[in-house]
């Protein structure tokens, strides 16, 4: 008996004594977004957001065509009242080209930040321009599209390949309601969609976490599934026309950026079905809106992740209720095409899945067709 509780002892201070050791050992960075900035008409307090973020001297706004009519030209205004006038580059498509030619325009003038508005595009640009320039950078979505308004992370395309930044969140995000509403509908469905496939991605997570020990945090995996849950649970105030719908779908957005934040990768809300999605974006380069993508991903995956067999069900029925599509034909893409994207996903990036090292042809078509996605 003694010598049981020895041992006992023992080993229980051996086993402390490591994970001390590993706590002393270890660090973690938590970079968050300083000032969101929720509302209805917010896009006036953009003076008073950049100037409480502390950033002052040139900005540079980078912006679309509609987006600066919409909203860049009075982020311009306002940034004039308070410091040199903003210079201003639009552009057209998300392109390796374009983020060119804002790093073109940066060297020029030097800016002291960036500014990004529009539905994702601008946004995207912008953040990886900062990031290349080290500079900070203030988000000003308008359309509450996908995740990557409020997060560091964003990536465009460039023939076969893509180009990806991992980077400080912005510094500000002004995400004005009353605009983010006017955007078409579409845009906000997709970004639901992008939300609701944190399912997918949670559980892509922990599945690598189990087999290839990938670190999974606990805060972050239940802060994006929590947050999907929500946007389910509300998906019934979510309709178009109604203002609250963009509320709930930033905020929704937020949040996800904030467990990408903890989790210091993007892997909260990013699994399989993002795999899928970006592959698609190679193979059918005029498709359809990311989140609506991923969403039609997500169901397939979660039919792949198996488990509880109505999980697959549960995503489509959520994506049908905020009119999301759920099949290849409502994203206006050939079934040959999403089979070959889900054969050939998991080589888009060295991020364990569900997909493994690949799934055969047959298990791809199997999938697509009893979620009826084909
Ligand atoms: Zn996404």
């Amino acid at each position: 008996m003694d010598i049981d509780i020895q041992i006992t002892e023992s080993s229980s201070s051996k086993c402390l004594r490591t994970e001390l050791e590993d706590m002393f050992e270890k660090s973690t960075w938590i970079r968050l977004p300083r000032n969101v900035v929720v509302g209805h008409g917010v896009l006036d307090q953009t003076a008073d957001v950049v100037s409480g973020s502390h950033l002052t001297g040139q900005p540079l706004v980078v912006t679309s065509p509609t987006p600066k009519e919409v909203a860049g030209d009075r982020v311009v205004e306002q940034l004039s009242s308070i410091g040199p006038r903003p210079e201003v580059v639009v552009v057209e498509k998300a392109t390796f080209g374009a983020v060119e030619k804002v790093l073109a325009r940066a060297e020029e003038i030097q800016p002291s930040y960036l500014v990004g508005v529009g539905g994702g595009k601008a946004i995207d640009i912008a953040k990886m321009a900062a990031a290349d320039r080290e500079l900070g950078f203030v988000s000003v979505p308008t359309a509450a599209s996908h995740d990557g308004i409020v997060s560091g992370r964003g990536s465009v395309p460039e023939g076969d390949t893509r180009h990806s930044v991992a980077a400080d969140p912005p510094l500000a995000v002004i995400a004005d309601t009353e605009i983010l509403a006017e955007a078409p509908w579409r845009l906000t469905t997709a970004g639901c969609a992008d939300i609701i496939s944190n399912y997918t991605a949670v559980r892509d997570w922990k599945l690598a976490n189990r087999l290839k020990n990938v670190q999974y945090s606990e805060y972050a995996g239940a802060l994006a599934q929590m947050t999907a849950e929500m946007l389910v649970e509300r998906s019934d105030s979510i309709k178009k026309g109604l203002e609250e719908s963009s509320w709930i779908v930033v905020k929704a957005l937020v949040s996800s950026g904030v467990a990408m934040s903890i989790a210091g990768s993007s892997r909260p809300a990013s699994g399989a079905e993002h795999l899928f999605s970006h592959q698609l974006d190679r193979l059918a380069p005029d498709g359809a809106l990311h989140g609506h993508q991923v969403g039609v991903g997500s169901i397939i995956m979660a039919y792949l992740q198996g488990g509880d067999r109505e999980n697959w069900r549960n995503v489509r029925n959520a994506l049908e209720s905020i009119g999301a599509p759920t099949t290849a034909d409502e994203l206006g893409i050939d079934d040959q095409t999403v089979l070959e994207a889900l054969t050939s996903a998991h080589e888009i990036r060295d991020r364990y899945t569900i997909l493994g090292d690949g799934i055969s042809k047959d298990a791809a078509r199997e999938a697509a067709a009893v979620t009826g996605v084909i």
